[in-house]
């Protein structure tokens, strides 16, 4: 069967009609990683025996009547989330032996909703990076063109999901790492409001930004997925106390009367022409949808990056200081170029003497950069209730183009960072193609307003359709 165009919402109205079994699927999912994924590297490790021992259990659970909410939905994880039995590298040679003894709590929530692992993805070694090319699995290619970059770090699973290979796969943005990938396979990508979603069991990059989301090929998908990954679990003290909103109630009520604000600091003379031009296309549509959309300031947005490359580098080298070959790992150290590059900074501008002028300083940066958000999205004083910006400054670039300059590629993340920087939620969008490569637009919301960001998502999806064309591999 042709499983190239399923969303997770028709493989399950399958199951229930009786279409075709759960054993179809997974084996036509299976062969499809087969045939494409030697040249496209989007998978680390692939779980065909015990993906397809588990396919039969669960066409004996739906025969018996069993109910659960995603019964039978193969998934793919990015390599960073932590898998009982199956080996989880971070994409790094430090851990390629590394086999977990528990399952991150994500792992154990899409598993308990009936969710069958077809494998674990490749990324950026310990998601260091923008285009998937820091793997010591080797990079990984976008399907749409396959000399160009999927973006990163969640490289494998976005292009897993873009190329058909998974309905849906895992990834973490601790700067822009499953917007940015998103926007460039065609894909939807969401990250959670920080707090939303548990860290527990998912390899730590840098834990105050840290977010964990997926990809989707539609936005009702990406809602279901999180309405069983979200939510307090006992073991990551950062998480919201508050109950998940049901996420697909108001999907369909459409987004007349939205105040939408576009952020003049995001569409500067930095921005790329094509991407430019899509994203006023995109601003068009929502407009002839009803929302009314205004200029809003972020005026701290110039330091994003900066102030991100301190925080972030500085929780990296405290997070990878467990990986010394005692605790974990191997006992030759075998971090690659970019990792080092990140302790070597993070441990720079944590050491006495420099915390003030750099750590401190960006950590009362942050506070200004949330607080711009706020403003923005305070309605009573004239603000907006959700901010549309583009995804990345620039369509895809090609492979090996900016690997041996790390500091355009950290530019590449202008776009992105303060989301997490803020903590507020962002749900990238496709918004169209530029030379047969795809180009997004991410919505952003004040803290828990997934909900809202679906709802305008949705609106946005049904009216262009973009989700419909999928790459010729
Ligand atoms: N590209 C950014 C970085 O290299 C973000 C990575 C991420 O979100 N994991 O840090």
């Amino acid at each position: 069967m042709d499983v190239t165009n399923l969303t997770i919402e028709s493989i399950l109205d399958g199951y229930k009609n009786k279409k075709f079994s759960v054993n179809e699927v997974v084996e036509s999912y299976l062969k499809r990683i087969k045939r494409h994924d030697k040249e496209l590297n989007s998978f680390i490790t692939v779980c065909e025996k015990e993906a397809l021992e588990e396919a039969k259990k669960k066409d004996e659970d739906l025969a018996n009547g069993v109910k659960l909410p995603l019964l039978g939905l193969p998934i793919a994880l990015k390599d960073m989330f932590s898998t009982k039995g199956i080996r989880t590298t971070a994409a790094s040679n430090v851990l390629k032996d590394y086999i977990p003894s528990y399952n991150a709590t994500v792992v154990d929530r899409l598993k308990d909703a009936g969710a069958i692992i077809l494998g674990k993805t490749n990324h950026d070694a310990w998601a260091h990076g923008s285009s998937g090319e820091n793997s010591d699995f080797g990079p990984t290619k976008n399907p749409w063109n396959k000399e160009y970059t999927p973006g990163g770090s969640s490289s494998g699973s976005a292009v897993a999901v873009a190329a058909g290979l998974t309905p849906i796969a895992t990834g973490t943005d601790t700067g822009g790492s499953i917007r940015l990938p998103a926007s460039f396979t065609n894909v939807v990508g969401l990250k959670p409001t920080y707090g939303r979603v548990s860290r527990f069991g998912i390899i730590s990059m840098a834990s105050s930004l840290d977010s964990i989301g997926h990809f989707t090929k539609t936005v009702s998908d990406s809602a279901r997925i999180l309405q069983t990954t979200a939510g307090k679990d006992g073991y990551d003290a950062t998480l919201s106390s508050d109950k998940p909103k049901n996420y697909l109630k108001n999907l369909k009520n459409g987004i007349k009367g939205l105040r939408l604000g576009v952020p003049k600091e995001f569409v500067t003379k930095g921005l790329q022409k094509e991407v430019k031009n899509a994203f006023e296309g995109a601003v068009k549509i929502l407009e002839d949808l009803g929302a009314e959309t205004l200029e809003v300031s972020l005026p701290h947005t110039e330091y994003g990056i900066a102030t991100y490359y301190v925080i972030q580098t500085a929780e990296v080298s405290s997070n990878l200081a467990r990986f010394d070959g005692i605790r974990f790992g191997n006992k030759r150290t075998e971090f690659g170029d970019e990792a080092k590059r990140r302790i070597m900074l993070g441990t720079f501008t944590l050491s006495a003497g420099y915390y003030d002028a750099y750590y401190k300083r960006a950590m009362q940066v942050r506070t200004l950069v949330r607080k711009d958000y706020e403003k923005a999205f305070d309605l009573s004083s004239g603000g907006v209730d959700a901010i549309i910006v583009p995804a990345s400054p620039t369509t895809p670039w090609r492979l090996g183009e900016k690997v041996n300059d790390p500091l355009a590629m950290y530019l590449s993340d202008a776009l992105t960072v303060t989301a997490n920087i803020a903590g507020i939620p962002g749900l990238s969008v496709p918004a169209g193609f530029n030379n047969g490569l795809p180009v997004g637009i991410q919505i952003l919301g004040p803290q828990f307003s997934e909900d809202l960001l679906f709802r305008i998502g949705y609106s946005f999806e049904q009216k262009t359709e973009y989700y419909k064309q999928t790459p010729n591999l």
